[in-house]
């Protein structure tokens, strides 16, 4: 970041900073603590730019029970959200998986959880007021801070050109969300062959307020995630820590990743096969993290508050060395490099989509055993919206993980199956890409989409 001459800011004085690199001409971006969106963070302008860091920007500014809504600035990570919702007794209902990502991050980048039902799962559904602060005239100080409200200042226009940002329109300051009244939910994972998936992922969403699928298609098999509301006065007191959000020793990455570098360098594809197996058996042995208690599991259906289950990400409280455990992709240690391939099918193409995958692994079976090492095919489902970077459809968000060499010529094991995946959802199924995911072929024309 620094090395190639790219300043970085801790935004205090956000109208000051943005002021001054406006009036020097410095191009700018923002730029989080930890900095979670899978394509590169790059230096604005190659050398000279300004990376304007959210990192202090963690205040929660206002909490309005009885409007149910809560203002927090944009570096308010996700988990802080969650909690301080929670603690006011108030919820926001729909949230990506992982805690650490922040609040003007996710509106960025248009993230979600996985919902068909209410606004659907994406944070920005849910915004009533921003404040942004953009590159301003010199009677200004050279900076503009704009507060759009939907309930007071702003058209519903304006706030759906803004709330999805991709953050080229400033920094985002301060945001206000509506939020619902903490309620609990009951979760229970089934586990199932997937020849007709592509039937039943049609319909899940629909069926059940939480639903999203991971799919192992190399097992042929897919984890149904049967999730609803529930009465407050249903008895459980369950918690959702996700296993791979856990802190890992740093010593365990170390090996996962030495055996994956090796299975790659040897076209190891049965090797991979069998580390996937284990991995996903291990997970449903201990119900992926699922506790009834906040101790131990017990069985399904898990039942709990909404903000114990929604989301997760205890390795946020590894040490910040990372010397003896981490985030298993914390860059610091030698732990998870991968690539995420993400994009969203509308849900009425979603069948033949799978059918063609599923055509693919006929041909080739074992080709995505290296994504199932990362927990397979994550698929959710995600709502239209009215922003305008925002969904165009109700569609199924596919999540694709796999590893990545720290070698950028050198290609992994099944590369043309992952390629041939991807080419047939973005050009054959016109899907539409993650903002904070992806390689830059996901986003080549994309302007024609929107
Ligand atoms: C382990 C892991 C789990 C993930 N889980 C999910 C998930 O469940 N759902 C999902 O949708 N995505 C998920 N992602 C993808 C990714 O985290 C999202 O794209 C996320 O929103 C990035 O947030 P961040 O706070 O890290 O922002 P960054 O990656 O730092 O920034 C993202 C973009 O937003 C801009 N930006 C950030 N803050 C501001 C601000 N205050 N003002 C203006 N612009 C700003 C940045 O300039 C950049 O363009 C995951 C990623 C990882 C690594």
């Amino acid at each position: 970041m620094q090395s190639r001459g790219c300043g970085i800011s801790n935004v205090g004085r956000r109208a000051g900073v943005v002021g001054n690199a406006t009036k020097s001409r410095r191009k700018m971006k923002v730029a989080t603590h930890s900095s979670h969106s899978i394509p590169k963070l790059v230096c604005p302008d190659g050398e000279d730019g300004l990376l304007v860091s959210t990192k202090y920007m963690k205040r929660i500014v206002r909490v309005d029970r009885q409007g149910m809504r809560m203002s927090v600035e944009g570096g308010v990570t996700l988990r802080q959200l969650i909690e301080e919702a929670a603690k006011a007794g108030m919820a926001l209902p729909y949230a990506p998986y992982w805690w650490g990502v922040t609040v003007g991050g996710m509106l960025g980048t248009g993230a979600h959880g996985s919902s068909l039902w209410g606004k659907g799962s994406a944070l920005h559904d849910y915004v009533e007021a921003m404040r942004i602060v953009s590159p301003g005239r010199p009677g200004d100080g050279y900076a503009e801070i704009r507060t759009l409200d939907v309930n007071r200042n702003s058209t519903r226009a304006e706030m759906d050109a803004v709330k999805v940002s991709l953050g080229v329109l400033g920094v985002i300051s301060q945001v206000t969300l509506k939020l619902q009244p903490l309620f609990k939910r009951s979760l229970t994972y089934s586990i199932k062959g997937n020849s007709d998936l592509g039937q039943q992922a049609t319909s899940f969403g629909n069926q059940h307020e939480f639903a999203d699928i991971m799919w192992y298609p190399s097992q042929r098999k897919a984890v149904y995630r049967i999730d609803d509301r529930v009465t407050l006065n249903a008895v459980g007191n369950g918690l959702y820590d996700f296993t791979p959000f856990r802190s890992t020793p740093s010593l365990t990455l170390a090996l996962v990743r030495s055996t994956e570098e090796l299975q790659e360098s040897l076209n190891d594809a049965d090797g991979k096969c069998n580390s996937a197996k284990l991995v996903s058996s291990t997970l449903e042995t201990i119900a992926y993290g699922l506790t009834n208690n906040g101790i131990i599991f017990t069985g399904y259906p898990v039942i709990g508050y909404h903000n114990k289950l929604q989301s997760s990400g205890t390795c946020l409280d590894s040490p910040q060395d990372g010397l003896f455990t981490a985030c298993p992709w914390d860059p610091r240690v030698k732990g998870e490099f991968f690539y995420q391939t993400t994009f969203s099918v509308e849900l009425s193409m979603v069948k033949n989509f799978i059918k063609d995958i599923q055509q693919l692994i006929a041909l080739e079976p074992k080709a995505l055993c290296g994504v199932e090492l990362y927990n397979g095919i994550l698929m959710r489902y995600v709502t239209a919206s009215s922003a305008y970077l925002g969904k165009q459809e109700d569609a199924v968000d596919f999540d694709i993980t796999y590893y990545k060499s720290k070698d950028p010529l050198s290609p992994r094991l099944y590369e043309d199956v992952l390629e041939e995946i991807e080419q047939m959802a973005l050009f054959k199924y016109n899907a539409l890409p993650h903002w904070g995911k992806n390689r830059n072929l996901a986003f080549d024309g994309v302007i024609k989409k929107y």
